[in-house]
């Protein structure tokens, strides 16, 4: 059935083979990165099928979303996940975090002094190398040291800045910050790499990485030689078509035909979150294989698509409209908005519902915002 708005389809199985490829990549453990609702695609969906593909450690934002992601996990047979809480204890009481498998990243005084509440308590430190968010520097450690020896100090990690150029001097001198800090816990897991540094390399290959946006299919780094598999395509169902004169006025009159035109309105209005930058560059969509033009004239839940150019014999499969992930995947139809892919996948995440796809089944899974 053709929903009634726009949506996002999601291919779970391009996420576990570039959930594969990455690991044969690295060489080493990767653990999947699936926070604000796994970047919009779903976290429900797409934590299972990780899981089965052999993924045992994951990163999410916050304490909420840890336990969606172990209700998600428990209907399907698996070794119990660890899950890293980004947001640490985020204001909540350590005791919240007593839940088998669940660490809060520690990443400042307090946070490690409030988590001595709950002594032997289960933890992942976060090291300050240089982007200058939450993170512990030594000098913290120092003076944390009493404190630190009450804690189970099972993991620490730090997050590199310069993704585009991983051989940047920065990223050298945060990898020397962080093997030292690290030193001081000989017994815990490192990870310092995401996403853009599983490709970069042996030198950065730093106990297990972190990744995110490989996984999920998105652009993550400007590194030509490695692709990862696009997994998200964005529809919209065509709802009505009609033909309409020259010079008629459309919609709130914003714009006037300026030739006969056979028209499709569009489910996909301002509020589906796309960029504005999408709006205002006369975008097309794909629909029944070509591209068609919207026009300049949108509202909240719907907008113009000029089927003109489409022969009678190819309406009755124009009745979805491919956003993106057509012949222009979600990468290149950033590019061309200048923006990132996850900005895309996380602005339109929140609203739009989303559908879980393997091979060309649907797999039931149909979400709407967390
Ligand atoms: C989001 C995030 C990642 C994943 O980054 P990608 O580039 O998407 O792989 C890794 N580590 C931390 C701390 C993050 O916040």
């Amino acid at each position: 059935m053709i929903p009634a708005r726009a949506w996002l389809e999601v291919d779970l199985d391009a996420i576990v083979a570039n959930y594969r490829d990455l690991r044969a990549v690295y060489g080493g453990p990767v653990h999947a990165v699936l926070k604000r609702d796994a970047y919009g695609l779903g976290l429900r969906g797409i934590a299972p099928v990780l899981a089965g593909a052999g993924c045992r450690e994951f990163f999410v934002e916050d304490l909420p979303e840890a336990h969606r992601l172990l209700a998600a996990l428990k209907a399907h047979p698996c070794p119990p996940p660890q899950v890293h809480v980004l947001a640490g204890l985020g204001g909540r009481p350590p005791r919240a975090f007593a839940v088998k498998g669940v660490r809060p990243v520690l990443g400042s005084r307090a946070d490690v002094a409030r988590a001595t509440a709950v002594p032997g308590m289960a933890v992942t430190l976060q090291f300050d190398t240089g982007l200058a968010r939450p993170g512990l520097t030594p000098d913290d450690l120092a003076a944390l040291g009493p404190a630190l020896a009450r804690l189970d100090v099972v993991h620490v990690m730090s997050h590199l800045a310069v993704m585009g150029d991983p051989d940047a001097v920065s990223n050298h001198d945060q990898r020397r910050r962080f093997l030292a800090m690290a030193a001081a816990f000989p017994q815990a897991g490192q990870s310092l790499p995401s996403s853009a540094f599983v490709f970069a390399g042996p030198g950065w290959r730093i106990g297990a990485a972190r990744a995110g946006s490989a996984v999920l299919g998105t652009r993550h780094v400007a590194n030509p030689a490695y692709r990862t598999r696009p997994a998200v395509r964005m529809l919209a169902p065509v709802i009505d078509i009609r033909d309409h004169p020259a010079g008629r006025r459309i919609g709130y009159g914003r714009h006037t035909l300026p030739r006969p035109s056979r028209l499709g309105t569009l489910m996909l209005g301002y509020a589906d979150g796309l960029p504005d930058a999408f709006w205002s560059r006369a975008p097309a969509v794909e629909v029944a294989g070509r591209r068609c033009p919207i026009l300049p004239e949108v509202s909240m839940m719907q907008c113009f698509v000029d089927l003109t150019g489409l022969p009678d014999s190819a309406l009755p499969r124009a009745r979805v409209a491919v956003v993106f992930g057509g012949g222009q995947d979600i990468n290149a139809f950033a590019g061309r908005l200048h923006t990132q892919p996850n900005r895309i996948i996380t602005g339109t995440g929140a609203s739009v519902p989303r559908r879980h796809v393997t091979g060309a089944r649907e797999t039931g899974a149909r979400e709407t915002g967390a």
